[in-house]
């Protein structure tokens, strides 16, 4: 039974061990291919500059900002570490989250616009409408 304990334990540390890898993948060897917070700051694609003006590229860093203050990416990652999934509806609720951080260090109106050139997923646009509307 020691044994089978002891398996357990260092599967799970494997196992740990794995998901903060892959966040320090994220971190630093991975390119961006989209605007995200990597745990430790704001990682933008060098394209962003040609679709979005400097206010919104300044949305979008007090966006990811808002993901940093929130623990978002620790969160995730400890749930992750417990075998629990995030979730999707957990993200959209971190989404959200980020978007009021950025809205309350006024860049509410830029962050819609931002979305709104960034993507056409039904989600992001309604986070759109969403802050239009604050
Ligand atoms: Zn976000």
């Amino acid at each position: 039974m020691h044994i089978v304990i002891n398996i357990i334990c260092w599967l799970w540390v494997g196992w740990v061990g794995f998901n903060l890898f892959m966040v320090a993948l994220a971190a630093t060897v991975l390119p961006v291919h989209q605007a995200h917070f990597d745990g430790f700051r704001a990682r933008l694609p060098t394209w962003l500059p040609e679709l979005l003006t400097s206010d919104e590229i300044a949305a979008v860093i007090s966006h990811e900002h808002g993901h940093r203050h929130h623990l978002h990416v620790w969160t995730n990652l400890a749930l992750r570490c417990l075998f629990l999934n995030p979730g999707a509806r957990r993200r959209r609720r971190q989404e959200i989250e980020a978007d009021d951080f950025a809205v309350a260090h006024g860049h509410g109106r830029h962050m819609a616009s931002a979305l709104r050139k960034l993507s056409s997923h039904p989600d992001d646009l309604s986070r759109a409408e969403r802050l239009e509307q604050m």
